[in-house]
């Protein structure tokens, strides 16, 4: 079976485990710190905004609460988002408002947001969808010139930017995810970027327990004397990160950019097997300044008959395909199925995303190609 994602890991990877085994210190500690650090200098931003924690979703329900997001609010976001992006929110008791999307690049536009914003917005979270930074920049202006904040959620664009800055870092929040299906993976992980140095010192407090400090040592060298004591002001969950995944994280890390190259490759190579084929609508070029991570590899088709089929085709040669993202809007637990987002609605029924991770080989690649075509024209 071709799948549509797959971690790329081995054996440094796996040294690096061994290290940390070798330390006996498995929790929160030095690697988790060097892992932080290393993602912040990545990023371009102060260290002592970079969090890392368990998940991305940890991540994204934990801006929520930073934000003071609660009942009465409204949160916009995209309809084509991920599932995490809606439950955060009605989690803290706000509501979910669904934007529609630009069918070039499949995130919102700016004119998206405008549409349903409304005096009770207090937050945009938008994502990169496939990589795709989109009007990213626009959408932070807008946020910033009326007083909204904006989360990005950077889970699938760790490696998307736009004129050298890193999406992730044009918002108040940030968010990544190192989860298996990741380009760069810890097994489970997140990393969480906060703007604001006091509001990260509160990220880090929430992040576990409510504690200022988070081990009785580092208490035990400022004070000698009842390193046991503590005192909370707010009360925290636990979030955080540990030592083994971190050092995972550190390996990824370094092979980014490798990763990242392959996938781009991997891109031009299906652009050019279906450039000029009747049917078959491939992603649009990157605009000048715009870098992606190449997460997603999606293809559009005359009608969801068809989409539908080459899913189907492809199955039985044991090519899987997918479509990410079910439209938020169309869950009826959000309370938005009277949304209308047309857009959205065509994508959804129309755009496959193809197998596009970094370990794909060329033939598979030409495989993949060669049966798309193949599955299409049997339907037209
Ligand atoms: C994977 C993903 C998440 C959630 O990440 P976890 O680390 O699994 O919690 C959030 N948002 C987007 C866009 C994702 O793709």
């Amino acid at each position: 079976m071709i799948n549509v994602t797959q971690p790329s890991i081995g054996a440094e990877e796996l040294a690096a485990v061994g290290a940390v085994f070798d330390t006996n210190w498995l929790g929160y500690g030095p690697r988790t710190q060097e892992f932080e650090e290393l993602f912040a200098e990545f990023l371009g931003v102060p260290a002592d905004r970079v969090l890392f924690l368990n998940s991305a979703t940890s991540a994204l329900f934990l801006a929520a609460e930073l934000l003071g997001i609660g009942p009465g609010d409204e949160v916009v976001l995209p309809s084509n988002g991920f599932i995490a992006n809606a439950n955060c929110v009605v989690a803290a008791g706000a509501r979910p408002v669904f934007c529609d999307l630009d069918e070039s690049h499949l995130n919102p536009s700016v004119q998206d947001i405008i549409d349903v914003l409304t005096p009770r917005t207090r937050a945009v979270m938008i994502l990169h969808y496939g990589g795709y930074p989109g009007d990213l920049e626009k959408i932070a202006a807008l946020c910033a010139e009326r007083g909204i904040a904006l989360v990005e959620d950077a889970a699938v664009s760790i490696a998307s930017s736009v004129d050298g800055r890193m999406c992730g870092t044009f918002g108040d929040l940030g968010v990544w995810s190192f989860d298996s299906r990741k380009v760069i993976t810890t097994g489970d992980g997140g990393m969480l970027y906060v703007r604001d140095p006091e509001v990260a010192r509160r990220a880090r407090r929430l992040a576990y327990h409510g504690l200022e400090d988070r081990s009785s040592f580092t208490t035990a060298v400022k004070s000698p004397h009842l390193w046991w004591s503590f005192d909370i002001e707010d009360v925290g969950r636990r979030l955080i990160g540990n030592d083994i995944t971190a050092a995972i994280g550190t390996v990824q890390l370094g092979k980014l950019t490798r990763f990242v190259e392959r996938r781009a490759a991997i891109g031009r190579r299906y652009d050019r097997a279906f450039a000029g084929v009747p049917g078959i609508r491939t992603p649009p070029p990157l605009p000048a300044g715009h870098r992606s991570t190449h997460y997603f590899y999606w293809l559009r088709f005359e009608s969801l008959a068809i989409r539908d089929g080459v899913s189907e085709d492809l199955l039985g040669r044991g090519i899987y395909t997918s479509w990410r993202y079910y439209p938020l809007h169309r869950v009826p637990h959000y309370g938005a199925t009277d949304a209308v987002l047309p857009r959205t609605e065509a994508v959804s029924d129309t755009a496959l995303l193809l197998p596009a991770h970094q370990s794909l080989r060329d033939d598979e690649v030409d495989l993949i190609a060669e049966e798309v075509i193949k599955a299409v024209q049997a339907r037209t």
